[in-house]
């Protein structure tokens, strides 16, 4: 039977009934302590400060903030579970442990995607679907590793670096977590770990699960507080290697603090990537991959696709076709699963990227943003479009962190290699195109650690991460994560 089906008329603007993910289930305290050889324990230095929840400014949970006493304690306590159990233990009694962590993030992952998103700001479907299944991945991935490291390292006699000191920001905090805890614990290393101050929550979660796991204590040492903490952890002497994930500034003042001492490093830093729309590409697939590059996450994101490069044939089009994306995005509630802009992590993150939007409209681009009900209380910025951007513009430059595309045009593939690669930074970039060639042309002279092709912010396990000049050294992800874990001989 044939009947005449009536396309539906859209104007841009759906009206969806708000669809919140309850927060009944969640079990959070009001007060944490750090988590020190297998307990919860008070800060010697007595101070507590408040997470907030970035979307409506309220306190969540008061957190403990390590100084330099308690910093000491917990470097103490993994270097006592290093050199007294943890390293000499049967490799693949270490992986039990391991698989039983990254089970247990399965089990507890609606509550842990609920908890990112209150703490972070981040929309929940991308808590519930992006970070915490990959940190679950990670913890799965590595625990196959542990028994067979002999094999990834052939003849070269694989051996733990010693007590990791490991630092992480606040754009994936579980996520992040996962990438740094697993492979360290894979090669027979203990660690002390600490979160960024406004997202802390997941990883005292992950020490909740650590210690129902039965991890023996001290192996894992999670300490919670500012910058400061981190940089007693950066100076003590007791610790082997540093990875860090964070701003270049910090990652370079790191690399000076550590230089002339024994400390391993890796170093996973910003970022300002090209994603690059040749005139041959599948147009709509591209859009919604530049949407994702840069929006999703309200562009806290290291490999953020901030700069777009558009091929000058289909400029218009391309111009046009995005626009109108952007104005069907919804800001909002992050606990409402049909939000795809979330809030802004911090006030002082929040401040940097109004300063940057200040500064794209004083230096002459042109500023489209998506119009949009702004909620009165959290922190929040519309995504954000500049076109008439040159090379030369602060806003094409400098790592803004948050949802500001620069848009620049090209005509051949050498002169957008040329502006692609025209950055500090090297740590990611995308490419859409229709022929495999111009792929791998690009993939092989673009100076980025990770190139994308018609997609775009896919991340697995198996893949190393990390990035060429100030986007930092060594890769996360896959054989190579191991490696910054490992003294081979
Ligand atoms: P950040 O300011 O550099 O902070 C990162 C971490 O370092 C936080 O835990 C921070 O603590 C701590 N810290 C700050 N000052 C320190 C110091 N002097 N010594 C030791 N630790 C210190 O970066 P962020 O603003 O949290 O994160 C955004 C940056 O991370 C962006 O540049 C982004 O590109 C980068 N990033 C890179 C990757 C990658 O894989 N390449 C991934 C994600 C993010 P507090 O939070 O308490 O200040
Ligand atoms: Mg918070």
């Amino acid at each position: 039977m044939s009947s005449t089906i009536q396309p539906l008329e859209f104007n841009g603007n759906w009206e969806l009934s708000p669809s919140l993910e309850s927060t009944d289930h969640l079990s959070l305290k009001n007060q944490y302590g750090l988590f020190i050889n297998g307990n919860f324990v008070k800060p010697l230095s007595k101070k507590f400060f408040p997470t907030i929840n970035p979307s409506n400014e309220s306190t969540i949970a008061m957190i403990a903030e390590a100084e330099e006493k308690d910093v000491n304690l917990a470097v103490k306590s993994a270097r006592v579970a290093y050199d007294g159990h943890w390293s000499k233990m049967p490799n693949k009694e270490r992986a039990k442990y391991i698989y039983r962590i990254a089970r247990m993030i399965q089990e507890k992952s609606k509550e842990l995607s609920v908890i990112e998103t209150l703490d972070g700001g981040k929309p929940i479907r991308e808590s519930r679907d992006i970070d915490i299944p990959l940190a679950a991945a990670h913890f799965f991935y590595y625990a196959g590793w542990a028994d067979k490291l002999k094999y990834a390292f052939p003849i070269a006699n694989p051996k733990p670096v010693g007590v990791a000191g490991q630092i992480i920001p606040w754009n994936f905090p579980l996520m992040m977590a996962a990438w740094k805890i697993a492979p360290a614990l894979a090669t027979g290393n203990t660690l002390v770990l600490k979160p960024a101050e406004s997202t802390s929550l997941t990883a005292l979660k992950l020490a909740e699960i650590i210690q129902e796991a039965d991890l023996p204590p001290g192996v894992v040492n999670i300490i919670t507080g500012p910058g400061t903490t981190g940089n007693l952890m950066v100076n003590h002497r007791k610790i082997d290697k540093i990875a860090f994930t964070g701003s270049t500034a910090v990652g370079k003042s790191i690399m000076k603090n550590i230089a002339g001492s024994n400390k391993k490093s890796t170093m996973e830093l910003g970022g300002k990537a090209a994603n690059i729309v040749f005139e041959d590409a599948p147009l709509d697939q591209a859009v919604e991959g530049v949407i994702n590059g840069i929006y999703f996450n309200q562009g806290h994101v290291c490999c953020a696709g901030s700069r777009l490069f558009i091929q000058e044939s289909i400029y218009d089009l391309f111009i046009r076709k995005l626009k109108d994306r952007m104005q069907s995005l919804i800001l909002g509630n992050p606990l409402d699963k049909n939000t795809d802009i979330g809030a802004i992590n911090s006030h002082n993150q929040l401040r940097s990227i109004n300063k940057y939007i200040d500064i794209g409209k004083k230096e002459g681009a042109e500023i489209f943003q998506l119009n949009c009900e702004i909620p009165s209380k959290g922190y929040w910025c519309a995504p954000t479009l500049f076109t008439n951007v040159s090379q030369s513009h602060a806003i094409a430059r400098e790592e803004i962190f948050g949802p500001v595309l620069a848009v620049q045009t090209f005509r051949t593939t050498n002169e957008v290699i040329n502006k692609a690669n025209n950055t500090p930074y090297g740590l990611s970039a995308g490419v859409w195109t229709d022929k495999g060639s111009k792929v791998f042309n690009l993939t092989s002279k673009l100076n980025a650690g990770v190139v994308w092709a018609n997609t775009y912010n896919k991340f697995d396990p198996t893949s190393p991460f990390g990035g060429y000049k100030e986007s930092g050294h060594g890769r996360e992800g896959g054989l190579h994560g191991l490696e910054a874990y490992l003294n081979l001989s």
